[in-house]
This record gives C-alpha cells, sequence and structure tokens, in this order.
C-alpha cells in the first residue's frame, strides 16, 4: 500500500534546491513515486495510509561517508587525547571486547545513526564480518569497508608512525577478508547493503596492496577508502620513509581517481590537493572530529580543485546534525566569509555529495520520483526551531537530533513518533554503557603502569 506524507514542507534537495509547501510525497514499496500539492496528491492516492506532515519538514535522508561504528566504546576519553592518540597501551581496547560486545557497540552506533537522520553510512572497520549482521538489521542504507594494511607494526603502534616491512601474509589476508565479506554482503537486501575494500592509512600499506585494493574495486564495480592526510606525523613519516607526501605517494602508485574516497584530507600542500583535484578524487571530510583535532582541512581548495565533497562523523559519535552545523563554521572560519558556506550548501555536501562520491546520485540524495524513500521527517514546532521561514537554516543552526521524530529507509520507517523501530533501544542503551565501563576498567587494570589522565566514574 502506498503512504502519503500530506500537508508538509518538503525540502527537496533538487539540483534547484526546491522547497514545496502544503505538499505531499507518496512512497510506494522502496520508491518515491510523487511528489507535489497536497491536493493533488491525495487525490491520486485515495486509498493510501496518510502520514499528517503538518508543522514537520521532510529532509532527504543524511549520508555518512566516514564512521567507525564500534568506535563508540572510545567515548568521552579519546575526544580529548588528540590524534594520533597521547594514549599509549601496548593493545587496542576493541581487543578486549568479544563478538557479540562488538556487535552491541556498534548496533549502538546505529541507533544513533537513525536518531540523528543518517539514512546512508559508510562504516570503515577490521573484521566487519564479525558485526555486519546486526548492522544490516538496523534498516540503514550501508556500504561496508573492510579495512587492512599489509604494514608489520610493533604492539603499540599508533597511525602515523612508521611500520617495520611490508609482509605477503597481511596483504593476503587483508584481501581474502575485504573478498569474503564483498562476496557475502555486497548487493544483498535488495541492494541496501553494498561492500567495498579499504586500505587503512598511507604509512601502512606497500604500493602492491595499494594495487590490489583498487584492483578489487574495479573488479566489484565498487568505491575505495584510505585515511589520508590524517596528521602531520603521517606527512613526516612518508617523507622520511617513502620520500614523498602522502597524496603523491598514493598518486605515483595509481590510487587516486574518482572511485577513492579519500578520508580527511587535513594536511596536504597544494600539490597534493592539485593531483586530488585532477584525479577527480572525491573526499569526505569530517568536521566535528576534525575541529576536536584543532585543524581545518583545506576543504574549498579541494572543491576548488575539482574534487566531490562528501561528510562524515569518524569516530565516537554518528551525529550527523552536528556534522552540518561544525562543518558550516569550520568553512565559515577557514574562508573568512561570514556568508558563505549557507546551510543549503552544507546540506547539500550531506546529501547529493554523499550520493555522487558513493556513486548513487541517481538513487539517493533527493526527495524526487523515482528515487529511493530516504529521507527524515522534522518536528519544527520546537522553540528554538520556530519561525520556520527558512526552515534548512534553522534547522542546520539550531536544530537538535531529538527534533527528528521519523526516518525512513528504502520506504521502510526505521523510526517514527521518536521510536526506533528496528533495533532494542533500551537493552542495547544498557549492555552498551556496561560494557564500556567494564572493558576500559580492564584496560587500565592490565596496563596499570600507562599513564592515564582521566578519572573515571565508579563500576
Ligand atoms: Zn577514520
Amino acid at each position: 500500500m502506498a503512504l502519503v506524507f500530506r500537508d508538509t514542507t518538503i525540502i527537496t534537495g533538487d539540483p534547484a534546491r526546491t522547497i514545496l509547501y502544503n505538499a505531499a510525497l507518496a512512497v510506494e514499496g522502496d520508491r518515491i513515486t510523487a511528489v507535489g500539492p497536497s491536493t493533488e496528491i491525495m487525490a491520486r492516492y485515495p486509498q493510501a495510509e496518510i502520514f499528517d506532515g503538518r508543522g514537520k519538514a521532510l529532509f532527504p535522508g543524511l549520508i555518512n561517508c566516514h564512521a567507525h561504528m564500534t568506535a563508540t566504546l572510545h567515548r568521552g576519553i579519546t575526544e580529548d587525547t588528540a590524534f594520533p592518540s597521547r594514549l599509549r597501551f601496548p593493545v587496542e581496547i576493541r581487543s578486549l571486547l568479544s563478538d557479540e560486545e562488538t556487535a552491541i557497540m556498534a548496533t549502538l552506533a546505529a541507533i544513533e545513526c537513525i536518531r540523528t537522520g543518517n539514512t546512508t553510512v559508510l562504516e570503515i572497520g577490521s573484521e566487519l564480518i564479525r558485526y555486519a549482521a546486526p548492522l544490516v538489521q538496523s534498516g540503514l542504507r550501508l556500504f561496508l569497508a573492510e579495512s587492512a594494511n599489509d604494514g608489520e607494526t610493533a604492539p603499540g603502534w599508533r597511525p602515523g608512525e612508521p611500520v617495520h616491512r611490508f609482509s605477503p601474509r597481511l596483504r593476503e589476508e587483508g584481501l581474502a577478508r575485504m573478498q569474503h565479506l564483498l562476496e557475502t554482503w555486497h548487493g544483498k537486501e535488495g541492494g541496501r547493503i553494498r561492500c567495498m575494500p579499504a586500505a587503512t592509512h598511507t604509512e601502512a600499506n606497500s604500493p602492491q596492496m595499494l594495487q590490489q585494493v583498487r584492483a578489487l574495486a574495479e573488479r566489484y564495480d565498487t568505491g575505495y577508502t584510505i585515511h589520508l592526510g590524517q596528521s602531520p606525523l603521517e606527512v613526516e613519516t612518508m617523507v622520511r620513509t617513502r620520500g614523498v607526501r602522502p597524496a603523491l605517494y598514493l598518486f605515483h602508485h595509481d590510487f587516486l581517481g574518482p572511485r577513492l574516497i579519500a578520508g580527511h584530507c587535513r594536511y596536504l600542500d597544494p600539490a597534493e590537493i592539485s593531483v586530488l583535484g585532477t584525479t577527480r578524487s572525491c573526499v569526505s571530510h569530517q568536521p566535528a572530529m576534525a575541529a576536536r583535532r584543532a585543524v581545518i582541512p583545506p576543504i574549498p581548495a579541494l572543491q576548488a580543485a575539482g574534487c566531490t565533497i562528501a561528510m562524515g562523523t569518524d569516530n565516537n559519535t554518528q551525529d550527523m546534525v552536528q556534522v552540518l552545523r561544525i562543518g558550516l563554521m569550520l568553512d565559515r572560519i577557514l574562508r573568512a566569509d561570514p556568508v558563505f558556506p549557507q546551510p543549503e550548501d552544507v546540506l547539500e555536501w550531506t546529501t547529493q555529495g554523499g550520493a555522487r562520491v558513493l556513486a548513487l546520485q541517481d538513487q539517493i540524495g533527493s526527495l524526487e520520483v523515482g528515487k529511493k524513500a530516504d529521507l527524515f521527517v522534522l518536528d519544527t514546532r520546537r522553540p528554538h526551531l520556530v519561525p520556520t521561514m527558512r526552515i534548512v537554516s534553522g534547522f542546520v543552526h539550531n536544530g537538535h537530533p531529538a527534533d527528528i521524530e521519523a526516518v525512513m529507509v528504502d520506504g521502510r520507517f526505521l523510526m517514527r513518533d521518536r521510536r526506533v523501530l528496528t533495533v532494542d533501544e533500551a537493552e542495547i542503551i544498557a549492555r552498551a554503557d556496561e560494557i564500556g565501563r567494564r572493558t576500559w576498567q580492564r584496560l587500565r587494570e592490565r596496563y596499570p603502569g600507562v599513564p592515564f589522565p582521566f578519572t573515571l566514574a565508579p563500576l
């Protein structure tokens, strides 16, 4: 049966940035089948289920192009320890989690995705097969990127530091994991789930690994990703050990191009910006995490050079509402321009930009007939959102995730009346809190000599 959102405001996100008032949007199956004046659409769908859209606005679902969903485990800690982290534990804390605990921490992130209006998420992780199934269960549109490197590292290695040597064994194992994930999940759930390979970092991957990751992506006609220009330490290590800056290393080994989603791109020189642009590489910009790391990436220059820009969250939080706001503010500060970007610009980067980067621009990113019904419903009758003359600006500057009352992916509600429908939210929150607190306690007890600058609440 069709569903019609009636008498509402529709932020179409089409190329003309059309906003429709007193409008309706019809959904049949997983697609948007009509958009237009309420009276007209209601007459076309007399039998439809009705969603009363008065006092609400429909937005295209937000597209998060860089997430690490199990890193919910780090909340309240690594936001405040710099990158690479100044915490020097010899193991990564996530290695202490069982498969079930890993899945719970990732599911917690999926709930946050839904509550903050993400409808599509590019999740980058190692051994993703351990928690892919519960993420699929959440109903989100997912790009699962299995991440690996062939650099051998010592215990306690941090991104940006040099590796000992490149290992053919690690390379084969990593590529096998990527292939296994692709074979298991790519194209499943009617195409809602897609996969791609990921090289972890520039400093930890050999030219052979880069070539094979790209070849794998081409074989499956999908994208691929890497962390690039994340820290001054990475740049220094690459110059010292490989003789070139990180983006030029990727360029020399034929890793750049329109399928690549280069994450972060914080520390780039003009030559690196130029090769990223001329190769039409894509960039995912994580403004909230960049701000926490005290850096503003050169996004305007990358855009001007020819890169397609998308936005993402990175670690610890999946809150795309803060990504919109911090993205706008960082860009204005960098440009020293109080009127550019406008809220409509950053909304476009998180919707159509993400869709283009994921090569799904004909499917998602705007509310137009024929596209997937991926959207969120904003309750505009909120003290911080009225008056609502310019609701995109109101939401980007002042909106809260709690203003989002419904989320739909593929024509299916994942949340309605602020209730998440696909996951037992209360259960996951309780378990995740217990797992997080206990695991940090275990890590500290195991390594009492490692300096830890925070006092934690008792168990
Ligand atoms: Zn990352």
